[in-house]
Order: structure tokens, then C-alpha cells, then sequence
């Protein structure tokens, strides 16, 4: 084992997370961050912007899982969706296994971290090379939602960074409410929701869902246990037109897709949005 370490500071100054570097596989300072390829003995292959782990061969599957199928689960039906951000290409290689979805247009600012995960993380990566109705665009998701066509897309998955660097405009009321417009009558907006139990996540919490709440009539919350993420526990947003995630969602619908999942099924669906009551207080000041 070499004795380098990789750490992500979580509390700064009081809490950090380890993971030992076998090998330095990559590092980059791109237009928009800093870019870093390790592998790791426990979690693989890992991929971390400006010091923050963004993906590890080991665990992506349970954000993937998670970032997808729930929208999939409440409609059926989604036949066009929007990916922003998602450079790893995870996010996209799970919508793609539904063969009724017609288009997936996925914008990422970023092409140099489309280029080292297509080198070093061929699993999560490799769709984005050899799937026909993945329409990858190089360039600001804040600007392409604000020219998107009213009614353009069934869903949307905002697979992004923090709120700071290139992510911070995609946690602003205007990008929610071009979001809004861009989604037809029954449209699902998924967003990447940090966590409530460290102060400055819950805080960056807390701002996105009052943000969200201005704009969407329905919008929930939902966890998943992700051992890189801070905390190991993780959340994603849920906004809508039209469905209440729990209320609405189409189990055996979803089930007679027979996708095999390491982590989604139809019942942690509904138990994902039920929330600690940490997590609740954290949302009902939003
Ligand atoms: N799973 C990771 C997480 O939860 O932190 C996110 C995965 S992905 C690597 C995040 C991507 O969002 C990055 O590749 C970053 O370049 C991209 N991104 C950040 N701001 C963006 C923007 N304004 N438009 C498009 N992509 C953006």
C-alpha cells in the first residue's frame, strides 16, 4: 500500500475523509477546476473537481440508480430528457438502458472531464461514445435550459458539482424556473440536493429547496446511503408538475422494465423520501 492519501475536507479544519492513493492515474487544471483521476484499492478508479470525490467505480452505481430511476418509476412514459452536468457519463448510461426513451441530450461545461472518464472510467464513460440518441454537448447548462424550447423535455437531471465554481448558477430560482418552462405538462426535474447534517451542506440544502419550492408546486426530497459522500448520506431533489413521487409512482409499471439495479427497487423508492426528522427541520426553514 503506498502511504499517499487523497482527503476531502468535510468540515474544514475539523473533518476530513481518506481514501489512499495507489496510483495517481491523472491530474489536470482544466478551464473551470481542478481535475484528479486516483485509484484506490477499496473503491477503484475515483474521480474528484476541486478536492471533492465526484465518482468511485465502487459505489457510482447508488448514485446512478438514484438519480435515475425514481423519475422513470413515477412516469413511465418519459421519452426526452435533459442531463446537465453528468461528465462521468453514469447518469446518461442509466437513462439509456430504457430503449422507449427517443432522445437524451446531456450538457457538460466541462470536456476535459469527459475525456479522462472515457480513458480511466470506461464503465460509467462509455456510453457517451457508442449511444445513438445521447446528444453530447460541450457547453453551460445555465445557458442551454434558458434557450431550450418551452415543453422540450419530459425530465431533467441536474447531475451537478456543489453550488460553487461552474455548478453555482444551477442552484438559482431563474435556472428552476427556466427548468420549469423547458418541462412538459407532466415534467420531473431531479437535482442533486446535498446533505443536512454538516452545516454549510444543509445550509446549500436548505437554499436550493426554498429556491425549488418558489418555482415547482410539488417538491420532495430523497436520501440514499453513499459510503464517498460526506456523511455517507446523500440527497436528491425531486420537483413537479403534476406527481407526488410516493403517491404517484407506477411499481409494477417500472418493474416490467426488468432492469437489473445493485440499489434501486421500487420499495427503497418510497422509503427514500421518508426523511429523518434532522432533515425535515433542515427543509421546513427552507
Ligand atoms: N455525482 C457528482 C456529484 O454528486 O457531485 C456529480 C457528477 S459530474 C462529475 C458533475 C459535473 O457537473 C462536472 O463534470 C462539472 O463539470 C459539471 N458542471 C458543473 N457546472 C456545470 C454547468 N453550469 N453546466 C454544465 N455542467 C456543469
Amino acid at each position: 500500500m503506498a502511504d499517499l492519501w487523497f482527503h476531502e475536507h468535510h468540515v474544514l479544519h475539523s473533518v476530513k475523509f481518506g481514501l489512499n492513493v495507489e496510483e495517481i492515474l491523472h491530474t489536470e487544471q482544466t478551464p473551470f477546476q481542478q481535475l484528479a483521476v486516483y485509484r484506490n484499492d477499496t473503491f477503484g478508479v475515483f474521480m474528484t473537481l476541486d478536492g471533492f470525490i465526484q465518482v468511485t467505480e465502487r459505489d457510482e452505481f447508488i448514485y446512478h440508480d438514484m438519480i435515475c430511476h425514481p423519475a422513470l418509476a413515477v412516469n413511465p412514459a418519459i421519452k426526452k430528457v435533459l442531463i446537465i452536468g453528468g461528465g462521468d457519463g453514469g447518469t446518461a448510461r442509466e437513462v439509456a438502458r430504457y430503449p422507449h426513451i427517443q432522445q437524451i441530450d446531456m450538457v457538460e461545461i466541462d470536456g476535459a472531464v469527459v475525456e479522462a472518464c472515457k480513458k480511466y472510467l470506461p464503465s460509467t464513460a462509455s456510453v457517451l461514445s457508442n449511444e445513438p440518441r445521447l446528444n453530447l454537448i460541450i457547453g453551460d447548462g445555465l445557458q442551454f435550459v434558458k434557450e431550450a424550447p418551452d415543453g422540450a423535455y419530459d425530465l431533467i437531471l441536474v447531475d451537478s458539482t456543489d453550488p460553487a465554481g461552474p455548478g453555482e448558477g444551477l442552484f438559482t430560482v431563474s435556472f428552476y424556473e427556466n427548468c420549469y418552462r423547458a418541462l412538459a405538462e407532466d415534467g420531473i426535474l431531479i437535482n442533486q440536493h446535498e446533505c443536512a447534517f454538516h452545516a454549510l451542506d444543509a445550509e446549500q440544502m436548505q437554499k436550493a429547496h426554498s429556491k425549488i419550492k418558489k418555482v415547482f408546486p410539488i417538491a420532495k426530497v430523497y436520501g440514499f446511503n453513499i459510503p464517498t459522500y460526506a456523511t455517507g448520506y446523500w440527497y436528491f431533489g425531486f420537483a413537479s408538475k403534476k406527481y407526488d413521487p410516493v403517491a404517484h409512482v407506477k411499481a409494477s409499471e417500472w418493474e416490467k422494465f426488468g432492469l437489473t439495479t445493485k440499489y434501486y427497487n421500487t420499495d427503497i423508492h418510497t422509503g427514500a423520501f421518508a426523511l429523518p426528522n434532522y432533515v425535515k427541520e433542515v427543509l421546513a426553514k427552507a
